[in-house]
């Protein structure tokens, strides 16, 4: 099983891109849902954790403490 730790303030990279043509996501609330924000146009969205588990292809930049 594969396994993708994410945190709060990560930016990731999902399976497809925003239609503004970014695919670099920043996490803005951590919880039963997620919500990310597109760092191109700032739009943002929510998912239910286990969504954005799947459709999250990889983590572009760990948040540091
Ligand atoms: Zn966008």
């Amino acid at each position: 099983m594969e396994k993708k730790e994410f945190n709060l303030h990560d930016v990731v990279e999902m399976k497809k891109p925003h239609p503004c043509g970014t695919n670099r996501w920043k996490i803005i609330r951590m919880g039963m849902d997620i919500r990310i924000k597109c760092e191109g146009c700032g739009h943002s969205v929510m998912l239910p954790r286990r969504e954005f588990t799947r459709k999250m292809k990889k983590i572009l930049e760990k948040h540091e403490e």
